[in-house]
């Protein structure tokens, strides 16, 4: 990609200092993880029961068998690997230039990246635990089993991810909005900022540039300082 609007993000990033990206789906989608509301994304698969539902915490209660099965095979991607615009991020952060990542991303993929500074809003595929003794398991807990995971000690093991229902963690919300906050740039890329409350963060930005690269306009665009309608790996490649 190359014109004017790659030139301005060119010129933005290399004038500021404090830059957050706030980011979703559509970051992971280049590595093969499909997102929720695009064309091919998951909503719009065909399911007796709409997938919002079943990653909710009543639908985890009552059906955690049918669950399991749906997350399972839609929700986690072991074999998944960074792509261009995860890789890009750590080098930014890597350079000083990046403060934090927030994202509503539940892949690992920033810090397989390397990226240190990750806000994960809405938690991570990669831990789980225990809902009776607490004890934590990693990702092939859930992976190998076919039916509901258990714990050693009976209990059913649940994913440190946060499902429709429940509320984001107290700390990463304070961490999240500190970050924003101190921003000098905001890049938001990869997200319908439809899901709340995660999209309301980005209101409290108060820094000098909005940045939004998304394949499909955002409610963002309108007051943004500059919004790129594009792939985000591709963009980030050509910078
Ligand atoms: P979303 O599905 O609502 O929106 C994704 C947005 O990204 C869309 O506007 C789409 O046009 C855009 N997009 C897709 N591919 C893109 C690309 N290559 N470059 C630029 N833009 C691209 O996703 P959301 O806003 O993150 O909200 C969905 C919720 O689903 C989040 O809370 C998240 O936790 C969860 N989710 C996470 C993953 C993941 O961890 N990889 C995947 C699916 C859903």
């Amino acid at each position: 990609m190359e014109g004017k609007e790659i030139d301005r993000l060119r010129e933005i990033i290399a004038d500021s200092d404090n830059i957050v990206f706030f980011g979703g789906a559509g970051v992971s989608t280049e590595s093969g993880i499909p997102d929720f509301r695009s064309k091919d994304g998951l909503y719009n698969l065909k399911y007796d029961i709409p997938p919002e539902e079943i990653v909710s915490h009543t639908y985890f209660v009552y059906h955690t068998k049918k669950f399991y099965d749906f997350y399972r095979d839609r929700m986690v991607y072991p074999d998944a690997k960074p792509n261009a615009a995860h890789l890009y991020l750590a080098r930014l952060e890597e350079e000083g230039k990046l403060k934090a990542i927030v994202t509503q991303n539940i892949d690992g993929l920033h810090q397989a990246a390397g990226s240190k500074k990750v806000w994960e809003l809405h938690g991570s595929v990669l831990r789980n635990y225990c809902t009776r003794c607490g004890k934590f398991y990693g990702v092939d807990a859930i992976l190998n089993s076919t039916d509901v995971p258990r714990c050693e000690c009976g209990g059913i093991i649940k994913p440190d991810v946060v499902l429709y229902e429940e509320s984001l963690d107290g700390d990463v919300i304070a961490g999240a909005v500190r970050a924003i906050q101190q921003a000098d740039t905001l890049i938001i890329g990869g997200t319908s900022l439809a899901v709340y409350p995660a999209a309301s963060f980005i209101d409290f930005f108060r820094g000098r540039n909005l940045v939004v690269i998304n394949k499909t306009a955002t409610p963002a665009d309108r007051r943004a300082d500059l919004a790129i309608h594009g792939k985000i790996g591709e963009v980030f490649s050509s910078l």
